[in-house]
């Protein structure tokens, strides 16, 4: 089957989200990001859409669907606005599929059917002194009767302030380095946590990212998501699926630039005629169109890997390294082709290209994509 033909099943869905998204999100794009924030009532609206809770099984509330459609979704929702991209990304990608992979019976039957109906999650492994190296984090876990007390501050977190949900990353055991790494399901009412600062962000600026602090923060034993001392496993396999997510909505976004730059060059006269006459934008739009399909089907291929149960370690940073670049390239030339209004806030552009930027920052910045795929291929 090619790789960019849908199911009828994938067809209706990636349609339905972008309609919803064209319809209900396109209107609100430009004050979430002057505001910085997600009207609250779009959250349940995005419930109700189906995109909050794709994978998780129908028994527990769920759409029963793949990781796929996941990456459909996040497509359709970046194409218009990618804040509301990496909010669906992170509950479908990191936290729905943690819980998926490594919640016990016990942990589904509490959280899943409220993730898929309500509750937002959010993913805390970074903090101000471990990025890229995040297994060096200083957030401590001490086993006490009943559970683990946590101490540490998280930074970066996305979904933060709708979150009620949160995967914490603690080490209880820093002698044995990162087999000591443990990850925790924390709610938000839990005796010391507290979601601090909020970042005042250069792109996806409606989309929250936190600081949290963990202040004796009291975790109940049946709150470890895995074993204890398997977090760092946790974090790496979720983190290597969902990075074909961000490779989606860095698609979408490329995608949207495209489509607002595409409509713009034809309306836009100069020298007596629409510049979409002129070879060399057709030239530049061409080269474009097909970074994205390049970087499209690379998405898909890593998707569809990951579902058919084959190794897609390399093609996930590939396809988020190309991804991210694209978005980049996509964007600018956006701005460009727009002129003067390109860099402007009354039209789209100037905001996808402030929002591509990310893209080669989290989840594993590009170098470190490139360290993956390096040891991949020698
Ligand atoms: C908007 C936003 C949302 C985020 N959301 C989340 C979230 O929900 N949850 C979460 O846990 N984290 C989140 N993060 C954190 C994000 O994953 C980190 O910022 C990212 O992993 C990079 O870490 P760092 O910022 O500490 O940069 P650093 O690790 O300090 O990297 C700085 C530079 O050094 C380079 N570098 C570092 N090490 C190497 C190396 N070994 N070889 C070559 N180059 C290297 C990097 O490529 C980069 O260019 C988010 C960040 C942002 C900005």
């Amino acid at each position: 089957m090619p790789l960019s033909q849908l199911s009828q099943d994938e067809a209706l869905f990636r349609d339905s989200v972008y309609e919803f998204a064209d319809g209900e999100i396109r209107p609100l794009v430009r004050e979430m990001d002057e505001h910085a924030k997600i009207p609250p009532t779009l959250l349940p609206r995005l419930f109700d859409l189906g995109v909050m809770g794709i994978e998780v099984p129908e028994t527990y509330g769920g759409a029963g669907a793949t990781f796929f459609h996941s990456v459909l979704a996040v497509e359709a929702l970046s194409r218009v606005d990618p804040s509301i991209g990496v909010l669906v990304d992170v509950q479908n990608t990191l936290v729905i599929n943690a819980l998926l992979r490594w919640g016990n019976e016990a942990q589904k039957s509490a959280y899943l059917p409220k993730l898929a109906s309500g509750t937002i999650g959010a993913y805390a492994l970074s903090e101000a002194g471990s990025g890229s190296d995040a297994f060096a984090m200083a957030s401590r876990g001490t086993d006490q009767s009943g559970g683990f007390v946590l101490n540490g501050r998280k930074l970066w977190i996305t979904n933060a302030n709708e979150a009620s949900l949160f995967i914490v990353f603690a080490n209880v055991n820093p002698e044995a380095g990162y087999r000591g790494i443990t990850s925790f399901l924390v709610e938000r009412g839990f005796k010391g946590f507290t979601v601090g600062k909020k970042e005042d962000k250069l792109g996806i600026r409606a989309s929250s990212t936190c600081e949290l602090l963990l202040e004796d923060c009291h975790v109940p034993r049946e709150n470890v998501l895995g074993e204890v001392g398997k977090g760092y496993k946790v974090a790496i396999e979720t983190l290597n699926e969902g990075r074909i997510g961000i490779g989606a909505q860095m698609v979408g976004l490329a995608q949207g630039a495209l489509d607002a730059t595409i409509h713009y060059v034809k309306e836009r006269k100069q020298f007596g005629k629409p510049i979409a006459d002129f070879q060399a934008v057709q030239f530049q739009l061409a080269r474009a169109a097909t970074d994205v399909e390049a970087a499209r089907l690379m998405v898909y291929n890593a998707a569809r890997l990951r579902d058919a149960g084959q190794p897609f370690l390399k093609e996930a940073a590939m396809c988020k390294l190309f991804s991210s670049e694209v978005a980049e390239r996509v964007s600018s030339l956006a701005v460009n082709l727009f002129g003067g209004y390109g860099f402007v806030k009354d039209y789209p552009v100037e905001k996808f290209y402030r929002d591509a930027k990310i893209g080669q920052i989290y989840e594993g910045t590009s170098n470190l994509q490139l360290q993956t795929i390096a040891k991949a291929i020698l």
